[in-house]
């Protein structure tokens, strides 16, 4: 026998209603009738179903309700779902209603309302994270670009809705995370956002980036002033110390400014513009505000064209190298080559490296391009050994940048290209200059052991120009040091330039370090380093670099000739 439906509906694990053909409540288990008491107080039983929706939603999702439920009850619609909050609206409990139509006897429906609370916190829960940033609970980018995609089109249809982007990046942070460790870094940059956080009006939007980048989306300003008014007070905000176990922290950031404009279509066009201006920040030492204007534009727009050549001129071969040679003070031989970029452009002609090694870098173009070089530079010099054995014992010095040194395979790179080429890697001579090893020193002297287990010799570049000292460098294991062309070319004429070359060489030999002097210009220079005991020199005295083809008939005309081939 079959039960009676009052049993049904008591045994179903939900709340369940059932309604008469014109939404009347005819019968409902215990816990709905709970739940709608709840909701309504009062009878209810005969009671129009949707009036307990009327009570919990927002009158269109009512109408929207009131309309499903007919459609359901018509028989039009086999079911209807909806999402309902019950509860009280700080603390929302949500039900999920689904009717579905009786037929037979009694027409109607059959409603039901299951728990879903936890389902929809978790929904929530992923909504949130989706749109912010963990660390510090601010936006995230995501949640910035939509923003700042909807300030545009604001902007497009009302010219008076003016906005503007402030890019904030913290300066020399890196050191901070160093310093103190990340946990002090972390903490500070969620100290920093909260600083933030109390400069803004209700409107505005603050955003983290990742890492100490943060973006600041300003609605409804006046103009310029009111932006760099803003800027303003964040660098003066961020100026005050941040006090963090007991120590006091300083911390500056650069800041580019943007202003809206009905020329920007896209949100990534704004913030590459921001980006480029607070670039123009950090050139500025930092601490500083910069607002993006026609004449960045122009660089901008410079450096963009350049970099797409660039891209071009990689995949054309137009890439080349020059070497010049590197001569022994003490027999005027030419003892190896120092490797130095060219573009070869189809119409500009030759380009040094000063114009677009710097593009290249900020790209990331470097990693291929020094990849190449080195590649192109081994090649010649086996060449050039099988073709002329005097030649066979050349050394290579190739140049390698910073961004290059960091990367996670370079090693594992510099192998790859040692073994294609069948270069004898003790020939090769890596160049680093000093900002290489600022960052982190542990790691760079990892990556300079694994080089040296390759039996590949590192140098140290541009010795002087940059901070660290001599007992800095000793924790390195470099092989040889190269004076900066700065000391040497003035060396004559200043005794200081004179001072710094002889202690540099001195505490070089110390070190057990052979010195290599660039930019020997005057017979004048090579005999003062002469007197100074260094090892080697290059530079215009001896001859400029050259191409490849020159550089085998210099090696034919000039080996082994005590006195420079060149000397002019
Ligand atoms: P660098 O490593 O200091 O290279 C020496 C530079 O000094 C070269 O400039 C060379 O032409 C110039 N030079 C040589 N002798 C003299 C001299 O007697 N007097 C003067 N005034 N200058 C002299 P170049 O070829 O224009 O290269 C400039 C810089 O570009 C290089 O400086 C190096 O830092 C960078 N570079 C060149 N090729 C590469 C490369 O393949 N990769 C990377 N990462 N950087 C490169
Ligand atoms: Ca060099
Ligand atoms: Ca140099």
């Amino acid at each position: 026998m079959l039960p009676d439906s009052t049993d049904l509906l008591e045994s179903l694990p939900t709340h369940a209603a059932v309604l008469d053909a014109a939404g009347l409540v005819m019968a409902a288990n215990a816990s709905c009738l709970e739940l709608l008491r709840e909701i309504d107080a009062g009878e209810v039983l005969g009671r129009p179903f949707f009036r307990y929706c009327d009570k919990l939603l927002a009158a269109s999702a009512a109408t929207a309700v009131r309309d499903g439920l007919a459609s359901v009850l018509s028989g039009t619609a086999p079911r209807y779902e909806m999402d309902l909050p019950c509860g009280r609206p700080q603390n929302p409990t949500w039900r999920a209603l689904c009717a579905t139509p009786l037929h037979g006897r009694h027409a109607g429906a059959l409603v039901i309302l299951a728990d879903i609370s936890r389902q929809k916190q978790l929904e929530e829960h992923i909504l949130h994270d989706a749109f912010h940033d963990t660390l510090t609970g601010l936006f995230n980018r995501a949640l910035f670009l939509n923003r700042l995609d909807q300030s545009i089109k604001r902007l497009k249809r009302n010219p008076e809705a003016l906005y503007a982007v402030l890019y904030l990046d913290m300066d020399r942070f890196k050191l901070v995370n160093k310093t103190f460790g990340h946990v002090t870094g972390d903490r500070l940059l969620m100290i920093i956002a909260n600083r933030l956080q109390k400069l803004l009006r209700e409107a505005d939007t603050l955003a983290r980036f990742g890492g100490d980048e943060f973006a600041i989306l300003v609605d409804d300003v006046t103009g310029i002033s009111e932006a760099s008014a803003m800027a303003d007070t964040v660098l003066r905000q961020l100026a005050a110390p941040f006090r963090l176990k007991k120590q006091e922290i300083f911390v500056t950031c650069s800041i580019g400014v943007v202003l809206g404009s009905a020329a920007y279509e896209h949100p990534d066009q704004v913030l590459r513009d921001a980006d480029n201006a607070m670039y123009s920040s950090k050139e500025h030492g930092g601490d500083h505000y910069t607002l993006f204007d026609a004449g960045l534009r122009v660089v901008t727009q410079r450096r963009m064209e350049m970099e797409m050549a660039l891209r071009q001129a990689l995949e054309h071969g137009e890439i080349t190298v020059h070497y010049q040679p590197i001569v022994s003070l003490s027999t005027g031989v030419i003892t190896g080559v120092e490797a130095l970029a060219r573009w070869r452009h189809p119409s500009q002609g030759l380009i040094t490296p000063n114009e677009f090694i710097p593009i290249a870098e900020e790209t990331g173009l470097i990693n291929e391009l020094g990849a190449l070089v080195l590649r192109q530079a081994c090649r010649r010099m086996v060449d050039l050994g099988n073709a002329n054995p005097d030649a066979a014992k050349l050394t290579l010095s190739v140049n390698i940048s910073g961004r290059q040194f960091k990367r996670p395979d370079f090693v594992e790179e510099v192998a790859a290209i040692m073994a294609e080429t069948d270069i004898d890697p003790s020939r090769v001579r890596l160049e680093l200059t000093e900002s290489v090893l600022m960052d982190n020193a542990d790691e760079a002297v990892e990556t300079i052991k694994r080089l040296k287990a390759l039996r590949v010799k590192v140098v140290i570049d541009d010795f002087g120009t940059g901070y660290s000292s001599l007992s800095y460098i000793q924790r390195f294991p470099f092989d040889s040091l190269k004076v900066d062309r700065s000391f040497v070319g003035n060396m004559n004429e200043a005794e200081q330039n004179m001072e710094i070359v002889r202690t540099i060489i001195a505490m070089a030999h110390k070190l057990g370090l052979e010195v290599v002097a660039e930019g020997v210009e005057l017979n004048a220079h090579r005999e003062a380093l002469i007197d100074l005991h260094c090892e080697s020199a290059q530079g215009f005295y001896f001859s400029r670099p050259n191409p490849g083809e020159e550089l085998d008939e210099q090696v034919r005309r000039g080996w082994g000739r005590p006195t420079p081939p060149d000397a002019a």
